[in-house]
């Protein structure tokens, strides 16, 4: 095909985001009917799961049409950008027009609906905006550029973007295949960089010691530590942001005054500990029991998958108070549970009382440096005053556990933009570097189009992080849907992107010896934790998107 194709321009391609947005509107005003403003989610879940996933696609692609037209318009875009723009709009509203075509009979949706939603002009608009030219265009940027992110930012963010690069790339990159390998603990010295320069502090209003410079610094950060390494560094300002928001939720002041500025000056490192071995995404059941006895409650019971809880001075722990059985997210109470700092895999911590926490990692593929522990905790004294809330928040731990895990999907939508920014950066150099039949493998068409498709994908999934950022900014509440979309497209993005980056290196792919095998394990675990991917679907953004 030609090279000299005319590329679309931006506001051609917005034309066709408006009608995915429009479509995607009516099969969610349809799905409102179907499901009963959402009450029957379950008995329609594959259905749901569709429609909540073109809604994503279709806000993301919205997302970024705006902020990169924007950014045209102060002349801070770059022709990777708008290129990565029109890409995007292609590939998300493929997936839109996709996924409903597929559910409009059970939508009602007739084909002259479908038809008019995308019509003739549209859909050769679509094909051109599609075309492999324009993937194969960018993809030739990307490896000139070598897949560096040139989003722009204000200059407050561009500072802040700056001096988390400059951290991660001396103090953490050259350490993370060595503890990836080695399945090695986190450095001290990461924790006390971090510290130094107020990372913790992000999420903590001034009043309580912190900077709370705002979500996209603390999205700009964590995606800067994750390019460097997920599990050794990206990861480690999401525990102290869930307790954070907890305690701001539903803390009593003394709490606040007392713990706040602990976690902002990373005096305190935590685990957060809901998962149970037996109860996962279901976690109204949680069954930790924890009984008041005098000054003090007695936890007792399993935990599963508590990451960083060797090292961390406190956990989180969700668990029972209420007992009787149908007291279900009512029951729970959240506790900050103190402990002693541990290195390794293992570890046991008797109190002088008697009570009893041990731990032991669970051997994964990747996500390693924190661990994650399985734990048991046997007649384990917290104080009283350790009770999120105080007496009055017996009972409201489900929720105030739920608002943190909100700040916690907007971090994970920053943590996977980070680590498929360092899959682009590494894959672009590969193929530039990397010689077969005589030529760069960047030479390629197929190439060209794959690295085109990485960047595009990003990008959507960025400027939706960034949205949600902005939003969570503006009504934590209100924008906990858009963060649960943020997590749930950034999330299976940087699984594709890593793994197509793996693709293009070939075999050293695979090897332990190039970054990208590191980045596809970690990439792994994205779309499973703090809600897995069908949770995520049905019960956060579905229910939020088909309410009413
Ligand atoms: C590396 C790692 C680190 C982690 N760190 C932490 C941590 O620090 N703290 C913590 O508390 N937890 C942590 N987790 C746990 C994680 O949050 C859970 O694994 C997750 O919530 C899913 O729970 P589960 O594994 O029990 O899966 P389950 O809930 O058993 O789900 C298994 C599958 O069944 C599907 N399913 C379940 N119910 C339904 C339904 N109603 N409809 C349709 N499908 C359904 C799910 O979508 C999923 O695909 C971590 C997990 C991992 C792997």
């Amino acid at each position: 095909m030609p090279e000299t194709n005319a590329i679309p321009s931006l506001e051609e391609a917005a034309q066709l985001q408006r009608a995915a947005v429009e479509l995607s509107e009516l099969a969610l005003a349809r799905s409102r009917e179907v499901t009963a403003g959402g009450k029957r989610i379950d008995d329609h879940q594959v259905l749901v799961e569709r429609v909540v996933y073109a809604a994503t696609q279709a806000r993301a692609i919205t997302e970024l049409v705006e902020a990169v037209s924007q950014a045209a318009a102060e002349g801070q875009a770059s022709p990777q950008l708008e290129l990565c723009a029109v890409a995007a709009v292609a590939e998300l509203v493929g997936g839109v027009r996709a996924r409903l075509d597929l559910v409009a009979d059970d939508l009602g949706l007739e084909e002259s609906a479908l038809e008019a939603a995308f019509p003739a002009e549209l859909r050769a608009l679509l094909r051109a905006c599609g075309h492999e030219s324009v993937f194969r265009a960018l993809g030739r940027q990307v490896c000139e550029t070598r897949g560096a992110n040139d989003w722009p930012l204000d200059e407050v963010c561009e500072q802040v973007r700056e001096a988390v690069r400059g951290f991660a790339e001396s103090e953490v990159m050259p350490e993370a295949e060595r503890i990836h390998r080695t399945d090695a603990g986190i450095p001290e010295a990461f924790i006390r960089g971090m510290a130094e320069l107020g990372y913790f502090g992000l999420a903590v209003p001034e009043a309580y010691g912190g900077s709370e410079l705002g979500n996209l610094a603390m999205i700009l950060t964590t995606e800067e530590l994750s390019r460097a390494s997920l599990a050794a560094a990206g990861s480690l300002i999401t525990r102290p942001e869930i307790l954070t928001k907890a305690l701001l939720g539903g803390g009593t002041e003394a709490q606040k005054r007392h713990w706040l500025p602990r976690l902002a000056g990373g005096e305190v490192m935590v685990g957060i500990s809901v998962t149970e071995p037996d109860v996962g995404s279901d976690v109204a059941s949680v069954k930790c029991r924890a009984e008041r006895r005098g000054d003090a409650w007695l936890l007792n019971g399993p935990k599963a998958w508590c990451t960083f809880a060797g090292r961390a001075d406190v956990l989180a722990v969700l668990a029972r108070t209420d007992s009787s059985p149908d007291s279900g997210a009512r029951g729970l109470s959240l506790f900050i549970v103190p402990k002693q700092a541990f290195d390794g895999h293992e570890f046991e911590f008797v109190q002088p009382g008697g009570g009893r926490l041990v731990g032991k990692a669970e051997a994964t593929p990747g996500y390693r440096g924190m661990h994650s522990f399985t734990l048991n905790f046997e007649d384990f004294e917290v104080p009283a005053d350790h009770l999120v809330g105080g007496d009055e928040g017996e009972g409201r731990g489900f929720y105030l556990q739920m608002a943190g895990f909100a700040a916690g999907r907007l971090q994970t939508g920053g943590r996977a933009c980070g680590l498929a920014q360092a899959a682009l950066e590494k894959t672009a150099q590969y193929v530039v570097d990397r010689v077969q039949f005589g030529r760069a493998i960047s030479d390629y068409q197929l190439t060209q189009f794959t690295l085109g498709r990485m960047a595009a994908l990003l990008a959507a999934s960025r400027a939706l992080t960034y949205a949600a950022a902005a939003a969570m900014d503006e009504d934590e509440r209100a924008a906990a849907p858009l963060a649960a979309q943020a997590k749930l497209l950034a999330c299976d993005m940087a699984v594709e992107v890593t793994q197509q980056g793996q693709l293009m290196h070939g075999g050293w792919g695979y090897a332990e010896e190039y970054p990208i095998s590191r980045y596809v394990v970690d990439a792994q675990v994205l779309p499973i934790f703090e809600g897995v991917k069908p949770i995520l679907e049905l019960k956060v953004v579905g229910r939020a998107l088909l309410a009413g």
